[in-house]
């Protein structure tokens, strides 16, 4: 497939020797949605963070559209930023919006960074607010003023309104109750066709990513430990990991009980020297584990690193 963003073997590092991110590999096309899906500090927010240049990457190659985005500094990120094409959704928008601008200055700020003239911005920020189904009648408020679910709709017209190739959201519907965040989604469903937009969904919850993502990425300790088509990935998981976000969902009946309970198993004893991230947690690991699981793509489209992804579902847990 032809990407619009590609990452390859990246690695991030904060403090030197210890990997965030540790040999990531992720392609999105253009109006396809990648969820990504990881606990909190798998490193899925510094994965989005090194696409923008706000992350330090110490090895690996961060492409967009063919443009190159590893490591840009000073000018070139400055200039990679006004030209707007990659935008990124902040986590919380009540602390991301500025509390004293109006919805009109808010959404209209990456246009005047990309330097459109003042008179066209009004025009603009008006369609993105069309676009995300909120009422003009809103853009002289500020975001006090605002529902959760409005805010957040306005950080989506802030991220769209230079009608960017590339959008990162961050956990963009983690704050909202069950309607709002349903109607996030759906507006960033109808986005990514309207726009033919690229999109990276990141979030820790599986059913925020099941109806709306078109392939899954699973991220353990900076690592990806799967990926594929969503539903693939969700009702036959390779890794486990995986197996183990999908049966901790909400609902289910004894047999997905029983199929958590197999998996939360304790660890047996760690392999010595294990590579694997996942053995202290992992009901499967054994002796075979003590090399660092490389990844394969046992199914047309899907990749996963574990030594026993052909055998673990078909074996007691120890
Ligand atoms: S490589 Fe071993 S320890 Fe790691 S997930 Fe697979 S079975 Fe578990």
């Amino acid at each position: 497939m032809t990407a619009l963003l590609e990452v390859r073997s990246l690695q991030v590092e904060f403090d030197r020797g210890t990997p965030v991110l540790d040999g990531v590999d992720v392609r999105v096309r253009a109006g396809e949605i990648l969820g990504v899906i990881g606990e909190t500090g798998s490193g899925k927010t510094t994965l989005a963070r090194a696409v923008v240049g706000l992350a330090p990457v110490a090895a690996g190659r961060i492409t967009v559209d063919g443009r190159e985005r590893t490591g840009l500094r000073g000018r070139a990120l400055r200039e990679a930023r006004r030209a707007g094409a990659v935008q990124y959704m902040f986590q919380d928008p009540l602390r991301s919006l500025d509390p004293d601008l109006t919805v009109l200055r808010l959404v209209g700020q990456p246009l005047a960074v990309a330097g459109v003239p003042a008179g066209e911005r009004r025009g603009r920020v008006l369609e993105a607010l069309d676009l995300v189904g909120l009422d003009h009648a809103l853009a002289g408020r500020r975001p006090g003023l605002l529902s959760g679910g409005q805010r957040q709709r306005v950080a989506l017209a802030r991220a769209i309104v230079t009608r960017p190739r590339l959008l990162l959201a961050d956990e963009p519907v983690s704050a909202l109750d069950a309607s709002n965040r349903n109607h996030v989604l759906r507006l960033l469903d109808e986005l990514r066709r309207e726009l033919d937009l690229a999109v990276v969904l990141i979030s820790h919850d599986l059913e925020s990513l099941a109806g709306v993502a078109d392939r899954l990425a699973v991220l353990y300790r900076g690592r990806i430990v799967e990926s594929g088509p969503a539903a693939e990935v969700l009702e036959r998981p390779l890794h486990p990991y995986t197996a183990l976000l999908a049966a901790s969902a909400p609902g289910g009946g004894p047999e997905r009980r029983a199929e958590l309970a197999r998996l939360r198993a304790p660890a047996p004893a760690r392999p010595e020297s294990s590579g694997c991230a996942f053995a202290h947690r992992c009901a499967f690991a054994d002796a075979g584990c003590a090399g660092r699981p490389a990844e394969s793509d046992p199914l047309p489209g899907r990749t996963v690193a574990c030594h026993r992804s052909a055998d673990w579902r078909h074996t007691e847990a120890s």
